[in-house]
């Protein structure tokens, strides 16, 4: 395809060079039509669009452009992050054994246990610090779908994609891949043996904290990606047109906004690493950190905008750190412009098993001096 070996940035900056052959608009309609109609003989004027539910033209702009920053053959959008998560899981077998991490996004591992609970999956959780657990969960009973995050949340622990991909195959497994935190500007999974990439694009990809949307990406558009794309039109779960838009118009500064909020985490990640305050600052981007030789490995440009901090002195030093704050927004969610910190423990409720000392970080796009002097502020008045 001409133009097709183009970077990311150019390939984003410029929505896939769009130019609209009607009118030599360069940024993109929004179709909002719900139905699609037929010539005289009934055939569809494009084939592709014949009902809302199924697709739309601006939500396949999105698709598309996706797709080629992923390096994927076919991506599908969801109304949200776990509306793709589940139209996924929706096309296993019934009892198909899936592998996942034992600290992950919560709302992922809620997911799962719920299917697992109703007996929908058979669900073997491993543990990502220890580098031989996925072995011996992927080889312990035949196993469906490998499930995996990278970096992880809360700890950002960083599991080796490639050797996930030839494990899962090796025992006939697929590979997906949750790169929300990392974006298809610091890995691409697809790149490393990934069958599927996934993303909250509510968070890194739209960027602005304005929109809910999810993505699956797939390596190769077979007949296992034909169910998931059944499985959306049947669950009614498309992205809707408007969203789509403004995921586009997001996409635009992908790699601006992530190579600045990896930057600033860095520079608070190493001002912040020793500090008499704080028990220990996890971050992939340390040398001390345990997924920083992987990380080094399979990242490039930088290691992400998201740390967490462990403060001393337990969970009344952290919350009293964190209502000092006067820059960071106290807020769940990641992947905005706008620096957020929570109290990891808080928002996961009693099933979490985080620590209650832990601070959850997402670095935006603001100066950097600046929030590391809030941190310090919010620090300064902890025992
Ligand atoms: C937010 C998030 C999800 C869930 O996505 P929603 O868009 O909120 O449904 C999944 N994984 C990760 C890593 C997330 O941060």
């Amino acid at each position: 395809m001409k133009g097709g070996g183009r970077k990311g940035e150019t390939i984003a900056a410029q929505a896939g060079h769009y130019i609209d052959a009607g009118s030599g608009a360069v940024t993109p309609p929004i179709q909002p039509s719900v139905t699609f109609a037929r010539d005289a003989d009934y055939a569809l004027i494009d084939p592709a669009y014949v009902y809302g539910r199924g697709n739309n033209p601006t939500v396949a702009a999105a698709e598309a452009l996706l797709a080629r920053l992923e390096g994927a053959e076919a991506a599908l959008l969801f109304a949200s992050g776990l509306a793709a998560a589940n139209a996924l899981f929706a096309t296993l077998a019934p009892g198909a054994r899936v592998v996942a991490p034992r600290i992950m996004y919560h709302g992922m591992l809620l997911c799962l246990s719920r299917l697992a609970a109703a007996g929908r999956i058979d669900l073997a959780l491993f543990d990502a610090a220890r580098p031989e657990a996925l072995e011996e969960a992927i080889t312990a009973a035949e196993t469906a779908l490998v499930w995996i995050e990278s970096p992880c949340n809360p700890t950002w622990e960083v599991i080796d994609i490639a050797a996930a991909a030839r494990l899962a195959h090796a025992a006939g497994a697929r590979l997906a891949v949750d790169s929300t935190v990392a974006t298809p500007v610091l890995t691409r999974p697809i790149e490393l043996g990934a069958d599927v990439v996934f993303h909250s694009a509510t968070k890194y990809l739209n960027g602005h904290s304005d929109v809910l949307a999810g993505a699956l990406l797939s390596a190769t558009a077979d007949d296992a990606w034909r169910r998931v794309g059944e499985a959306r039109w049947l669950g009614g779960a498309v992205l809707g047109p408007f969203e789509a838009w403004l995921l586009i118009r997001g996409l635009r500064t992908l790699y601006l906004r992530v190579h600045r909020a990896s930057q600033s985490a860095l520079a608070i990640a190493s001002h912040f690493e020793g500090h008499e305050k704080l028990d220990a600052v996890l971050y992939p981007g340390l040398a001390g950190h345990p997924g920083h030789a992987v990380a080094a490995r399979q990242m490039s440009g930088g290691f992400g905008g998201m740390l967490s901090v462990l403060v001393g002195g337990g969970r009344a030093a952290a919350l009293g750190a964190v209502s000092r704050a006067e820059i960071f927004l106290r807020a769940t969610s990641l992947g905005g412009v706008e620096s957020l910190i929570e109290h990891r423990a808080t928002i996961e409720g009693p099933e979490s098993h985080v620590p209650e000392n832990m601070l959850r970080l997402s670095v935006g796009i603001e100066d950097a001096g600046e929030l590391i002097a809030d941190l310090e502020q919010m620090l300064a008045g902890a025992p």
